[in-house]
């Protein structure tokens, strides 16, 4: 007998009109439903006026629910995974599931939809073409410290998640370890009414983040560590000198690092982020001197 296929299915993150067409055909072909939350799942499928059967799959069952989940699928039964918002597997359960899946050759299908990280990254203005999806920092101890020690040193774009009453301290501690003046963008409440994208420094992040203001669903992004002196993610101000030729130097060494697609695309990105003619980057790039 076939086996069936097991479907994993993004969600919306906030606004319902973001499921795609594809997953709510999907969510309504499949025999059952794995939910991390059943709640949240049963009022989406109310909403698309679904009836299809869901049975949790989380974290603390998801050994013992997998077993179950797979005997259907070889039974020739489709099942989809979603999780309470976003993309499965993306820390969020799921990847063990399509593991074992995988492992039988029972087809595991993909529906792509919403995800924080992206979602955050795609309205930050960064060059996002390399970044770091860390998800939760570890609460407290050794490992915290370490992993902090060790995003201070990213060169790529990190997106954190965070929860609404650990953010103020969370900010605190990034701006301990990576440094005050380091480029930051905390995204609240995607594609939710009270959306919002703040940008500025982790140090003033940690200043405007405190009590009501860290309400909601939050995506922190970092910028990437680029030296000492990191020209191309110096927050913008009024007071900021003009670049000097190393500072163009390092942000065009530290693009054509991060993957540019080719030294007239680096020139383009750092004369657009720091606000100087391409003409001057490019001499620079080529070796010639401007001041
Ligand atoms: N798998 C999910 C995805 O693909 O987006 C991420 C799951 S993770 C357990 C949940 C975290 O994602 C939240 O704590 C928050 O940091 C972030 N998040 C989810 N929805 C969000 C939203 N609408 N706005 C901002 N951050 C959100």
């Amino acid at each position: 007998m076939a086996c069936g296929t097991l479907y994993v299915v993004a969600t919306p993150i906030g606004n319902l009109e973001d499921l795609t067409p594809r997953a709510r055909r999907i969510l309504g072909e499949v025999a059952c439903i794995a939910a991390e939350d059943t709640r949240t799942t049963r009022g989406l499928l109310t909403h698309l006026g679904l009836r299809t059967p869901c049975v949790s799959y989380f974290e603390h069952n998801r050994r013992s629910r997998e077993e179950e989940l797979l005997d259907r699928l070889r039974r020739g039964e489709s099942v989809a995974i979603v999780s309470e918002a976003g993309t499965p597997g993306l820390s969020d359960p799921g990847a063990e599931l399509v593991a074992a899946a995988a492992a039988e050759r029972i087809p595991v299908v993909p529906i792509p939809g919403p995800n924080a990280a992206a979602t955050a990254l795609s309205i930050s203005g960064w060059n996002a073409d390399a970044f770091a999806v860390e998800g939760f920092l570890p609460r407290k101890g050794r490992d915290r410290t370490a992993r902090l020690a060790r995003l201070a040193a990213e060169a790529r774009v990190t997106v954190l998640y965070e929860s609404p009453h650990r953010l103020t301290a969370t900010l605190r501690d990034l701006a301990d370890a990576c440094g005050a003046d380091r480029a930051a963008c905390v995204c609240r409440e995607l594609t939710k009414l009270h959306e919002e994208c703040w940008r500025g420094t982790l140090g003033a992040a940690a200043e405007e983040f405190v009590g009501d203001r860290c309400r909601g669903e939050i995506v922190v992004l970092i910028a990437g560590w680029h030296g000492p002196v990191s020209p191309l993610h110096a927050a913008p101000g009024p007071a900021s000198a003009p670049p000097t030729d190393e500072a163009i130097r390092d942000g065009l060494d530290s693009v054509l690092r991060s993957g540019a697609a080719s030294f007239a695309a680096a020139v383009k990105e750092v004369a657009r982020r720091l606000g100087v003619p391409r003409d001057r980057v490019y001499r620079l790039g080529r070796g010639g001197r401007q001041e």
